[in-house]
């Protein structure tokens, strides 16, 4: 016999609490930010078709689900805290939610963040988290911060996840290894939580890439009122991406989305610091432009020559 609504929460989504004051089980969790903090709070959906493949193993899927969330606190340098789970699901499958809470939970300890609540009912299936973080009063990172004459910086690298569906898609073939590590970029995303709260302080402006790296950086460019200048062929990127064509190279770094790096900008007199915090975080940065006082993006080759923006970025409703 399959498990009730109840005994669902009970069994995979109730644990026991130490930061917060009340968690799963009442009417509403209850918990406090610490003094002298602000709250940083952010929601993401995932929804089966649009945000993930039905071939995703659970455990990445539950492992994804929060890490997209986190991403959002880094970048805003906030400390995560506490999440909360809404889940519709078609039908109650174990070994789906077995897994699901295994990917969720570790990734939850890894960032010490305690899932304090939720929903759970019947219906297509439908992930939405929303993630409590805490970020010092005043100094959580913006979109609105970039200055002209900063330098633009991403971690990690680039477009993977975007190479890994279209290999799902069939329009790229990737060797066994090269599929591999692709198809992990794109389900297990490692959100950049560390460097977010070592930056705070440094980076002037900073916004996560889940819609591809020009569209995320317009909304920084918009909201600070500058422009920027990126080199397209500087953007760091995987063996396994380096080893298709250059046009799928750019396309998969420029437009890709589902990277969950942080791209963000520092004055170059801080560059040793921008150093120090990708050290202390373990992450790579990669500088790949900079910040103009003349608006509009401006793409650069390797040989400094302009490069036409065809390149379009995420939006559910236009595409
Ligand atoms: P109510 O009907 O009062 O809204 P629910 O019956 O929906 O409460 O939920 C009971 C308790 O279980 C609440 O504390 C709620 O936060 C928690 N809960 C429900 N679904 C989940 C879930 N997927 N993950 C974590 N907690 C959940
Ligand atoms: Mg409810």
């Amino acid at each position: 016999m399959s498990l009730g609504e109840f005994d669902l929460i009970a069994k995979y989504f109730t644990r026991t609490v130490k930061r917060a004051a009340l968690g799963v089980g009442d009417d509403c969790a209850l918990f406090a930010a610490a003094p002298g903090m602000q709250l940083a709070v952010s929601s993401d959906m995932l929804v089966e078709g649009r945000h993930f493949l039905p071939t995703v193993p659970a455990q990445r899927l539950g492992h994804k689900a929060l890490a997209v969330n986190l991403s959002d606190l880094a970048a805003c340098g906030a400390r995560p805290v506490a999440f909360t789970l809404a889940l519709a699901l078609p039908r109650v499958d174990e070994t789906l939610l077995a897994g699901f809470a295994r990917g969720l939970l570790a990734l939850a300890d890894a960032h010490e963040c305690e899932l304090i609540g939720g929903d759970t009912t019947l219906g297509p299936f439908n992930i939405c988290i929303t993630v409590f973080g805490e970020v010092p009063h005043g100094q959580a990172l913006l979109r609105s911060g970039a200055q002209a004459g900063d330098d633009l910086y991403v971690s990690g690298t680039l477009g993977d996840a975007r190479l890994a569906l279209e290999a799902f898609r069939g329009h790229i073939v990737l060797d066994g290894a090269a599929f591999e590590s692709t198809r992990r970029a794109m389900e297990q995303p490692q959100p950049r939580v560390a460097l977010g709260i070592a930056l705070r302080g440094v980076a002037t402006s900073a916004i996560d890439v889940s819609d591809g790296l020009l569209g995320d950086l317009e909304h920084v460019l918009r909201r600070s009122n500058v422009g920027a200048e990126v080199r397209v062929d500087a953007l760091p990127r995987s063996a396994a991406l380096r080893g298709v064509s250059l046009a799928w190279q750019r396309e998969c770094t420029l437009a890709g989305g589902d990277d969950y790096e942080l791209v963000f900008t520092a004055p170059p007199g801080r560059a040793a610091q921008v150093i120090e915090a990708a050290r202390s975080a373990h992450v790579e940065v990669t500088r790949i432009g900079s910040v103009s006082a003349a608006l509009g993006l401006h793409l650069l080759d390797c040989d400094g020559q302009a490069l036409a923006n065809s390149f379009g970025s995420f939006d559910h409703f236009k595409t």
